[in-house]
């Protein structure tokens, strides 16, 4: 920052992994006049809001930390949900985060005026800013299946993102509907618990099995005596991931996802005894295509004696329990709805107007689109981390939201310098590289045969096509011709 510099207003939205990270880099940049947005009455997003049983990230923990924070007590390979939580809490304790955010205030618009944003809240506070920073998480909204009679169940029935703490799980009859991360983490943490525990599995999945050590005292301390140590290992196994995973699920024939594919298959064959459970356990579709289940012990859990898997379409829920297509009612005191979430939300509902008072509902029909997932054209100032068809799945999601920012301040760089006093990506700009995005998309691992909440409602994935190099590559530098800049 120089005494030259424009001094300007920025408001973050969401103070989960991404927002805490923005408001990190901007003040390390010299933007000092920031606040953060977070609707509920907690830091963490998505580990604030997930708390069931089993909740753990399968990113290792190593490389889902901050590049510079990076912990050297994780207590395990993929660390546990509320481990995950106190890290973000103790990042905003000792980079004095606090009295940026303010919290319970769901900001419900943004609208550009007179070359800023003016934001409301909910609970009706205004402020005007110059930049706005969309931090507002990817699966964030719950989606609910429609299913006939579900609000008639007599039991407690929640969302896998809500759960209810209150409702006990000890010896009683449990269902589950779902079979992705979230319901396969469940499964395994509660089996050893419940009486009786049904999954109702529509589409059978491939299983990584991964086991999860604990790193043990001497590990840790080793950690925290040679931070370089520490160091290494988040760059090795970002490099691990970009060459072993990221770089290669594009191309659906590369030697790793047959590699993925010879693994999951290998976890079937020799972890599932039972031939017919076998079959029933066994997708019809390429490994990888949705997004890998990564699990140390899903069949042992499901192999439980307490454990039915059924495969029985659902007709009905009841208020005794879920009614299959076989006519069986599979009598239930809790169930778990492990629906997963409506990936297109981004920061809808909020209303957003943008320059000449397009809304972001208009810009975002038929479908969310942004150049390099960051800028939408007519939204000057307006940036998102994760947003719309960037890189998602098994991917470290603090690692692209870092390059992301590292993108977004060199954007930023232009409005404090004066160069402009408005930046959005270019309309032409945005259409052929969304053209090219589609083309790419259409030849990945991720339209080989299955339904997955990448895929767009054209069946096209929604998400980052190209490697990973490329995505680093990109974010390394923008460039600026493909910005509209007045
Ligand atoms: P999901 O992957 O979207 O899975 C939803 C499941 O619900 C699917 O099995 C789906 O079946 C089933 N389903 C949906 N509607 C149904 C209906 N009406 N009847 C029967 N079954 C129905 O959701 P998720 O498991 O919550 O995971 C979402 C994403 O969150 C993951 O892909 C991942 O990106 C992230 N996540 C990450 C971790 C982690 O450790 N990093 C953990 C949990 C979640 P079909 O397959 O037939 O559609």
């Amino acid at each position: 920052m120089t005494e030259h510099d424009r001094p300007l207003r920025f408001a973050v939205v969401g103070a989960g992994m991404a927002g805490l990270l923005s408001a990190i880099k901007l003040r390390e940049a010299g933007c000092t006049d920031v606040t953060i947005y977070e609707k509920a009455d907690r830091i963490g997003g998505t580990w604030r809001e997930n708390t069931y049983p089993g909740l753990s990230c399968d990113v290792p923990s190593h490389l889902y930390s901050y590049s510079f924070e990076l912990n050297p007590d994780w207590s395990h390979q993929f660390s546990p949900g509320a481990e995950i939580q106190a890290y973000f809490e103790h990042v905003v304790e000792k980079y004095d985060l606090a009295p940026l955010i303010r919290f319970s205030e769901d900001v419900t618009s943004l609208a550009w005026a007179d070359g800023r944003w003016h934001l409301d809240t909910a609970a009706g506070h205004h402020d005007e800013a110059d930049v706005v920073i969309a931090a507002t998480g990817v699966l964030r909204v719950p989606r609910y299946p429609d299913i006939e009679g579900i609000d008639t169940f007599a039991g407690a029935c929640f969302h896998s993102a809500r759960w209810d703490h209150a409702v006990p799980l000890a010896g009683r009859r449990v269902g589950i509907i779902g079979t992705g991360s979230t319901a396969v983490q469940i499964v395994s943490a509660i089996v050893g618990e419940v009486g009786h525990l049904d999954l109702f599995q529509r589409t059978p999945q491939w299983v990584l099995q991964q086991p999860n050590p604990a790193y043990d005292e001497p590990t840790r301390a080793d950690y925290r005596a040679h931070p370089e140590k520490l160091e290494a290992l988040h760059k090795g196994l970002s490099q691990l991931f970009a060459e072993g995973f990221a770089n290669a699920i594009v191309d659906a024939d590369s030697p790793q996802v047959q590699g993925i594919q010879a693994a999951c298959l290998a976890n079937l064959e020799n972890n599932v005894k039972d031939p017919e459970l076998r079959e029933r356990l066994r997708p019809t579709y390429r490994a990888a295509c949705k997004r890998l289940i990564v699990s140390p012990d899903f069949y042992e859990a499901i192999q439980q004696p307490n454990a039915s898997l059924v495969t029985d379409p659902i007709v009905a829920v009841e208020p005794g329990g879920v009614r299959t297509a076989d006519g069986t009612l599979h009598e239930l005191d809790v169930l778990v709805l492990a629906t997963g979430f409506r990936a297109d939300a981004f920061m809808r509902p909020m209303q957003i107007i943008g320059r000449g008072g397009v809304t972001l509902e208009t810009a975002w029909t038929p479908r969310p689109e942004a150049y390099l997932s960051i800028s939408i054209p007519d939204f000057p100032n307006l940036f998102m981390l994760n947003g719309p068809n960037g890189p998602v799945g098994n991917f470290s999601l603090i690692e692209v939201a870092e390059l992301q920012f590292g993108y977004i301040l060199q954007l930023v760089d232009q409005l404090r310098s004066g160069a402009c006093r408005e930046i959005s990506a270019r309309a032409d700009v945005l259409a052929v590289f969304e053209a090219e995005r589609e083309e790419a998309a259409r030849h990945t691992v991720w339209v080989t045969g299955c339904q997955s909440w990448y895929l767009d409602d054209r069946g096209i994935p929604a998400v980052w096509p190209f490697t990973f190099d490329r995505f680093r590559a990109e974010m390394a530098a923008p460039d600026l011709d493909a910005y509209e800049r007045a």
